[in-house]
């Protein structure tokens, strides 16, 4: 992992793995997955575009995707090369570094403490942090629920695009009252 990134990058991994897995003690997780996962969330992060875009063609993954650039597929096609190169096989692992930047409409709590980990590190600086970490102690719902909003928020502001898994996850996590489903 160290040699696929910046010292830096290096670096807030290894806080993430950190927190991860203190979160997977404080929930009753599985410990050795949140650290695993927590250590490779990021592998991808600095891939070449053009060897991303050519893994996510080959993939067949959504060609969506790629107008998202790295924020999205660093995790949304990154776990091939976290399978492929550093034979991670456990799907819960993948799933996890997967899903870590946007999150899902369904998330396990291995999901959960990755997504939230990655957010509330001890390097992170930024408002709400402090809350969020706050939020973290008490109940990992609540931390993906904030999480979700403060991202959200932050794409709006910043009228930056917002990938359709984001709203998906904002739409389970964060809205109140339940969606009803109409019959056309
Ligand atoms: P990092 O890899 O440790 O920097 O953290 P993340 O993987 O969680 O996020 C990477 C970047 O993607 C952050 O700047 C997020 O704000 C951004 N991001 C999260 N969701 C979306 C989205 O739906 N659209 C876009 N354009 N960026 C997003
Ligand atoms: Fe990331
Ligand atoms: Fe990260």
């Amino acid at each position: 992992v160290q040699e696929q990134m910046s010292e830096k990058r290096f670096r807030h991994v290894l806080v993430v793995q950190k927190a991860a897995v203190e979160l997977a003690k404080q929930y009753g997780t599985d410990v050795e997955k949140a650290s695993i996962a927590g250590l490779v969330h990021d592998y991808a992060k600095e891939r070449p575009d053009e060897e991303m875009i050519a893994l996510i063609k080959q993939h067949g993954l959504s060609k969506e995707i790629i107008d998202f650039g790295n924020n999205i597929w660093h995790g949304m096609a990154g776990w091939i090369l976290v399978r492929d190169e550093l034979g991670i096989n456990d799907p819960e692992i993948l799933r996890a570094v997967e899903i870590h930047t946007v999150g899902a409409k369904e998330m396990t709590s291995l999901d959960k403490i990755v997504y939230v980990a990655d957010y509330i590190e001890e390097n992170r600086a930024f408002p709400g942090v402090e809350r969020a970490r706050e939020i973290a102690r008490v109940s990992l719902d609540e931390a993906v629920k904030y999480e979700t909003k403060g991202t959200l928020q932050f794409l709006i502001e910043n009228e930056k695009a917002v990938y359709p898994q984001t709203i998906e996850t904002y739409n389970a996590w964060v809205v109140n009252e339940r969606m009803e489903k109409f019959d056309k």
